[in-house]
């Protein structure tokens, strides 16, 4: 299959309240210009470095999500056109985005990333590290983010009944910090759960947006 129609059979069968992020980290212009025709907007990409490369050089309208591990010192590449920064992991890195959004005028969205798998090698917060974060005298200052919601990433696996606890554990995280500390915004709601192997799983435990690669793009360049 190629991509637009790749792209399609996803969406055809997406409920209404997800978003759908194209994961085209490792894939040239060439492939996200097909995606785009096909009418997709949302591109997440994982390093700083490819994301500059290619953003000048693609459509205005897309908005680029960053899904990676993200280091402070690179905030400020990304920092003047980034749509969401999805992997917040710390407050010191929610200081810098905050500190670059100003510079650029803007206010950026992010979501906390949570360390749902059992893998110690992928990112992330507790709960209790993020109520932290945002019983902070820091968090209270700050002007330039805003937060929208969580992300996580499950286990790389075939045992598909891990995988689903992992994403109801990421659900109850949300529905917690929204109770405690969200409860009048209307921005913060989105769980951003599910990849190519495990998206349907992630929308049945209540994903709001699934990013996808290979589905689309086919097997990973290297
Ligand atoms: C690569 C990546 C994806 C997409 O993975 P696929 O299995 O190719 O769909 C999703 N989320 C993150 C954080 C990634 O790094």
């Amino acid at each position: 299959m190629d991509i637009h129609s790749n792209l399609l059979s996803i969406l055809n069968k997406l409920p209404e309240n997800v978003k759908l992020i194209a994961v085209s980290k490792t894939k040239p212009g060439k492939d996200i210009m097909e995606a785009y025709n096909a009418g997709q907007r949302i591109f997440g990409e994982n390093k700083v470095q490819d994301l500059v490369a290619k953003q000048p050089f693609l459509p205005d309208d897309i908005k680029w999500h960053f899904i990676g591990h993200m280091q402070t010192n690179k905030v400020k590449y990304i920092a003047p056109f980034i749509s969401l920064i999805q992997a917040i992991d710390s407050l010191k890195l929610l200081r810098e985005v905050n500190k670059q959004a100003l510079k650029n005028n803007r206010t950026i969205d992010c979501l906390l990333q949570f360390h749902i798998a059992e893998e110690s090698s992928k990112f992330g917060l507790s709960l209790s590290e993020a109520s932290d974060i945002l019983m902070s005298e820091d968090y209270k200052s700050i002007r330039n983010v805003n937060l929208v919601g969580v992300m996580g990433m499950s286990t790389f696996t075939d045992d598909m009944q891990l995988v689903r606890k992992e994403f109801r554990t990421l659900a109850n995280i949300y529905s917690q910090l929204k109770n405690e500390f969200f409860a009048n915004s209307d921005d913060f709601r989105e769980i951003s759960m599910g990849m190519s192997g495990d998206y349907h799983i992630a929308i049945e435990e209540g994903s709001t947006m699934i990013r996808i690669g290979t589905s689309i793009f086919g097997e990973r360049n290297k």
